[in-house]
């Protein structure tokens, strides 16, 4: 079943992650999609701080959603992603940061992970690959940016490593991997696919299907995937979208697709205050 639903109710589109929600009544999940105005403006519906989008927009944005997700803007906390591996941990002196500006954002950082309640992570997408994490032994949440480079750095493993080191068992952490660009849409050269492959010595067919010469179709969710089943994660608390972003523009900004003209969905994650 797919694991991220569409709440039609929220003044905002956005997908939640509804099996977690439902089992954790404290865990809030999921991610933002797009309108069908975003169609012509690409910073509706957008939620990053890139050179080109417009700030104010995107902070009105943000506080909607945060208003729809019942937490106050003051939790928005974010990282400037680099496609790079390293993560932070989220403590309650850094609540907000990179809620209004990316100055202001964890540097050079694509993953955040926090057991402090009332901090929503939020992280930007337009094809990467979001995975969101929730322990429940130790009341961690996070989430990592894998795009082809994050991905073969290894942040997926790298977070459950983080997670174990802040005592959470490894066949407790539950993973879902949300809505990105889809084998049937990312064609990849060698300089992608070849990494790839020593990722999964003598499995990469699975992940790599030869399109054109010289060019494989990549199925960065199902690596991932690999990735944290070999990293000790049990398959079912493993779960992964059937969505992908390029082949749907009325739900989803995608990089590739619109070449580099768009905007980014957020995907969040946070643990509420108790009441
Ligand atoms: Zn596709």
């Amino acid at each position: 079943m797919e694991p991220f639903q569409y709440r039609t109710d929220a003044a905002v589109p956005l997908l939640t992650l509804t099996s977690w929600e439902r089992e954790f009544s404290y865990v809030v999940a999921g991610m933002s999609t797009r309108n069908r105005e975003s169609l012509k403006n690409p910073n509706r519906c957008n939620y990053a701080l890139h050179v080109g989008d417009d700030p104010e927009l995107v902070i009105q944005q943000r506080q909607q959603l945060s208003q729809v997700l019942n937490f106050p803007f003051a939790s928005w906390t974010s990282a400037e992603q680099v496609h790079g591996v390293r993560i932070q941990e989220v403590k309650a002196g850094d609540r907000g940061k990179g809620r209004e500006s990316r100055q202001s954002a964890f540097a050079q950082t694509d993953g955040l992970i926090t057991r402090e309640p009332d901090i929503l992570l939020a992280s930007f997408y337009a094809d990467c690959v979001p995975i969101l994490y929730f322990c429940p032994d130790v009341k961690a949440v996070g989430v990592a940016h894998a795009g082809w480079r994050g991905t073969v750095g290894g942040i997926g493993p790298a977070m459950v490593r983080e997670l174990v080191r802040m005592g959470a068992r490894r066949e407790r952490i539950r993973a879902a991997i949300a809505p990105s660009i889809g084998a049937c849409c990312y064609e990849v050269d060698d300089r992608v696919a070849s990494p790839v492959r020593e990722m999964l010595p003598g499995d990469a067919d699975a992940v790599l299907k030869p399109a054109s010469a010289g060019k494989w179709m990549l199925d960065l969710r199902e690596l991932n995937r690999r990735l944290l089943l070999t990293e000790g994660l049990e398959e079912r608390y493993v779960s992964v979208t059937g969505w992908c972003t390029s082949c749907h523009p009325e739900y989803f900004h995608s990089h590739r697709r619109d070449r580099g003209r768009t905007g980014r969905m957020v995907a969040f994650i946070g643990l509420r205050k108790d009441e």
